[in-house]
């Protein structure tokens, strides 16, 4: 249930609402909208009658129930005003929302070296990039497959951020090695595989860095919803819903099945910033440029694209890998359609 309070509410009153329905065994949150505050109750409310809260203040506009199952990740849930998620990097503050450009977010699958971090963050962020991605612990397959460096490519991820002042965006795998990610990352990444991990999902709730929940591949859109709000639920409203592709009946010939549908379908339900990511959505290198302007055109906050200085012979993830010079053509394939849709920023300059 939300009670939308009227512009110009003073603070004491919105207080002595929310104190008073919190004695109804409710929880009540304070969203502060751009024109208006709204109290979101969270708990047991179908036993309250809208019209009974209407009747505590004179102050109070409307008392809506939020009708779906999630309750703080609806878009209902903040009176339709959809949430910013504002990233401290060192270049400065990025912005993941509707109301700002398309967020650029590349790198390799793997940290492999020093040296190849360092040149990928230098070339993405020269075509555009504000972030730099690189998997430190890597969810393989198999697990004779090449499982990231871990620790130790988490302090490469420091040096590339250092080098270029790009943002980092790096994978927690285990709830044991939370604390680590977070220390490095300035978004911390919840794989597909871990999508409904739900103590990790608590575990990232109630910490401050901003979440990255990337979609479970056989995860539907609701399920993917419930999972953010567990995190929304243990205390950290910062969430960025990144769809990367689901299992569909064919996999001969793309990886996965990239639901840019998503991109609308969450536009309408939930108010968190959408991130699209074509590489693990098709699985081949020359389905990306395609599936990225798609994607922007959809409507999309923001992209995740994996780029490697020499995808021949990266460690993960190769073929869907573009390079460096790949990504710089793409980047100004991708500005022509995100000016068109009045979503690109000016490319700074300076490398
Ligand atoms: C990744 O981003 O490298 C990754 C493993 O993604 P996903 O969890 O979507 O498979
Ligand atoms: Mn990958």
């Amino acid at each position: 249930m939300i009670v939308v309070m009227r512009s110009g509410t003073p603070e004491i009153e919105i207080s002595r609402v929310s104190k008073e329905l919190s004695t109804w065994g409710l929880t009540a949150e304070k969203i502060v909208g751009k024109h208006q505050v709204v109290i979101g109750l969270v708990g047991d409310t179908a036993q309250y009658d809208p019209l009974q809260i209407q009747e505590f203040s004179p102050w109070i506009e409307q008392v809506l129930r939020v009708g779906q199952p999630f309750k703080r990740v609806s878009r209902e849930y903040r009176h339709g005003e959809a949430s910013d998620v504002v990233v401290s990097t060192p270049n400065g503050l990025v912005h993941f929302s509707e109301h700002h450009p398309v967020v650029l977010v590349a790198g390799p699958c793997s940290v492999e070296n020093e040296a190849m971090i360092v040149e990928t963050a230098q070339r993405v962020k020269a075509a555009g990039a504000q972030f730099l991605r690189g998997g430190a612990f890597k969810p393989r397959t198999s697990p004779y497959a090449f499982q990231g460096h871990g620790e130790s490519a988490l302090g490469l991820l420091a040096a590339a951020r250092e080098a270029t002042g790009l943002g980092i965006i790096t994978e927690v795998m285990d709830a044991a090695d939370l604390e680590k990610v977070a220390a490095i990352a300035d978004v911390v990444q919840v794989g597909a595989r871990n999508m409904q991990n739900f103590s990790l999902l608590k575990r990232v709730g109630a910490q401050d860095k901003p979440v990255l929940l990337k979609r479970g591949m056989s995860a539907t859109i609701e399920d993917w919803l419930m999972a953010a709000e567990y995190i929304l639920a243990a205390g950290n409203p910062n969430v960025i819903l990144c769809e990367r592709g689901i299992r569909t009946f064919d996999r001969q010939y793309a990886r996965n099945t990239l639901d840019l549908a998503a991109i609308p379908v969450l536009r309408s339900l939930t108010h968190l910033p959408i991130m699209v990511d074509p590489s693990h959505g098709t699985g081949r290198a020359e389905y990306v440029p395609a599936m990225a302007m798609a994607a922007i055109a959809a409507g999309t906050d923001s992209l995740m694209i994996e780029v490697h200085p020499n995808p021949a012979k990266a460690l993960s993830d190769g073929p869907q890998s573009l390079t460096p010079g790949q990504f710089d053509e793409l980047t100004q394939q991708l500005a022509v359609v995100g000016k068109a849709v009045g979503r690109w920023a000016q490319i700074p300059t300076t490398a």
